[in-house]
């Protein structure tokens, strides 16, 4: 199972080969791929999977956890997850990629926007 904070589900759609460094790219890289075959998924509102190899993540933390935080809160809130709750991804980008779409209005201001895409 793939464990995932909200705002990754944007970031996971937008990954074009970039990231924080190599480490991070192909750890990134492996859970694009993972995420297309497995069936579900963990939502946390802490680090995940794509957050252990980053160089920002301090003893468990993102360095920037409040911003990324709020970007999760909205992310959750517009496709109504929970933390801590195990989702269908089937289910969830069926019913999801509309708003996902519509979501990348949050990305604008990401200073990853550029690479995305
Ligand atoms: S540690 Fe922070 S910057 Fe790094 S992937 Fe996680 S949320 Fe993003």
């Amino acid at each position: 199972m793939i464990k995932i904070r909200p705002h990754h589900l944007l970031c996971v759609r937008g990954f074009n080969g970039k990231g924080y460094s190599d480490d991070f790219i192909q750890n990134m890289a492996r859970v694009v791929r993972a995420l297309k075959n497995k069936k579900e998924i963990l939502i946390t509102f802490g680090y995940d999977d794509i957050c252990s190899k980053c160089p920002d993540l301090n003893n468990e933390k993102c360095v920037s956890e409040e911003k990324v935080g709020k970007h999760d809160s909205l992310v959750a809130n517009e496709l109504d997850l929970e933390n801590g709750k195990v989702y269908n991804t089937v289910g969830l980008s069926k019913d999801t990629d509309a708003k996902k779409t519509a979501l990348k209005r949050y990305c604008v201001s990401c200073e990853w926007f550029d690479e995305c895409y």
